[in-house]
């Protein structure tokens, strides 16, 4: 007799969903949550002003719809990211203002960039979604990284520069960091680049009103106290023939099966016995997590709307590659969303706050004029310092891995399950991912229950 019929490791929202699946199947659960709060990589915070900022996961797309199910059914409501206007982009001191799908790039680097798009995503067509390592040419493209493959394929500085920006942007890594096919299974994913760099029609077209962790904190309210346990860190996990025994800072809980709905990454820190196979702890000590810093800055109003500016920016010159209006849906104040990412995060992650935020400030008066010098707020999370995550926006694979170690990833190892966003076929990395990496988990868990 176990105490419960399943543990969950991990309240962000793969745990939370696979749980909830569990207990509507009539299933006893317990969640077990390193921190003291809920939701994982989704994090609220608010401006001095009481505003409400997202400090990790915010964006929802309209393909998404596992999430924005969810978001629906919990009670909780969208708003459309502010995109009206022309885009910036910054590239060897020149600001190019553009409201077409050029990028702000040279006529030459435009065309170039979208030759280098469209050889991309007829890669990524090849890939599966289901076992990438099985892709015809998955030998070929996990031997590369993107950034060969890209200085293969072109010698435009303007292009490589632009790539450079965008690869750090979606993955929080370097070209040089990446294998080709998981670039590709990742593009594929989420249904292609556009789609994943886009604002309306693409990936950050919604923002959910007062945040996303409320999504996570409302399934915690619905799972109730008795389930959800916080403060709760998962030390190790024992497993044999009559069911899973598994430690966390609280005592021992025994169960059925176990998910591991946390990122790879962490779930390789647990202790197994008996040990777990070579291939997946080979995975585990191969999948890090990316490395940013998210930061806002608030202006007494959203300045850059009324010069015509969407408050898109790409600046290819500095640190922070990305920008975007990040304002609350009355513009009641302005905010300005960006990110430190890959290398640029790791230098960054050496600084100060203060010299974060002048870094921060003084690209952004580059990018929206003197206006932009003149903040009345700076709020940034560092996700690279972050013990139950160590990292974001997610997992990634680098050369080689996914064809020598990929079917580890969500390969049940006897009792145990694995969950998380980075083990999603759809939307890999992602909120609507995570959610339905937990369905997937839950729905595994309960057929061996059930058998
Ligand atoms: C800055 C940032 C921006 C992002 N932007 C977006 C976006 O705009 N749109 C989007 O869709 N996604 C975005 N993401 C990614 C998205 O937030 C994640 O994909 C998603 O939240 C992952 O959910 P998860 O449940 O898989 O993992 P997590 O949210 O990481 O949940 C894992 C949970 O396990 C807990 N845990 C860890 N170790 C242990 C342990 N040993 N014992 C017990 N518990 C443990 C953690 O505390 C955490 O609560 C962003 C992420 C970040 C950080």
């Amino acid at each position: 007799m176990t105490d419960v019929d399943v543990v969950v490791v991990g309240a962000g929202l793969a745990g939370l969903t696979a749980a909830r699946q569990l207990r509507s199947a009539g299933r006893t659960v317990r969640v077990l949550e390193a921190r003291n709060r809920v939701a994982g990589r989704n994090l609220g915070g608010a401006l001095a002003n009481g505003v409400p900022v997202e400090l990790g996961g915010q964006w929802i797309g309209t393909t998404q719809t596992e999430i924005l199910a969810l978001v629906a059914e919990l009670g909780l409501t969208t708003f459309p990211t502010y995109d009206t206007g022309d885009a910036v982009t910054l590239y060897r001191g020149t600001r190019t203002r553009y409201g077409d799908a050029s990028f702000g790039l040279s006529e030459t680097a435009a065309v170039e960039v979208g030759r280098l798009q469209a050889e991309l995503e007829a890669l990524a067509e090849t890939v599966s979604l289901s076992t990438p390592w099985t892709s015809p040419a998955a030998a070929e493209l996990d031997r590369r990284t993107v950034d060969e493959w890209l200085r293969a394929n072109t010698g435009d500085a303007e292009v490589l520069a632009f790539w450079d920006a965008v690869v750090p942007a979606l993955f929080s890594a370097q070209p040089a960091e990446l294998s080709l096919l998981h670039f590709l299974f990742y593009v594929k994913s989420a249904g292609m680049l556009d789609i994943l760099v886009g604002v309306t029609g693409g990936a950050q077209e919604l923002r959910v009103v007062g945040g996303t962790h409320q999504i996570s904190e409302r399934l915690a309210a619905e799972l109730g106290d008795e389930i959800v346990a916080l403060d709760a860190p998962v030390h190790a996990i024992a497993q044999d023939t009559h069911g899973v025994r598994v430690t966390c800072a609280s005592g021992v809980i025994t169960a059925e099966r176990v998910i591991v709905a946390i990122p790879p990454a962490l779930a390789g820190r647990l202790r197994y016995d008996p040990a777990l196979p070579a291939s997946r702890d080979g995975l585990t000590q191969q999948m890090p997590m990316g490395s940013v810093i998210k930061i806002q800055v608030a202006y007494p109003t959203p300045f850059w709307r009324a010069a015509g500016l969407s408050g898109f920016a790409f600046n290819l010159d500095g640190a922070l590659s990305v920008t975007m209006d990040n304002s609350p849906p009355d513009g009641s104040c302005g905010v300005l969303v960006g990110f430190f990412e890959g290398a640029h995060a790791r230098n960054a992650g050496t600084w100060s706050v203060e010299k974060r935020r002048a870094a921060a400030v003084s690209e952004l008066t580059e990018l929206f004029g003197p206006a932009a010098a003149e903040p009345i707020d700076y709020v940034e999370r560092d996700w690279m310092a972050e013990e139950y995550t160590r990292g974001c926006y997610g997992g990634r694979l680098g050369a080689g891995v996914w064809t020598q170690y990929g079917a580890a990833l969500s390969e049940p190892v006897g009792r145990i399950h694995w969950a998380g966003a980075e083990t999603a076929a759809i939307w890999n990395g992602y909120m609507d991912g995570a959610v339905r990496s937990g369905h997937r988990a839950a729905t595994e868990v309960l057929t061996c229950l059930d058998s």
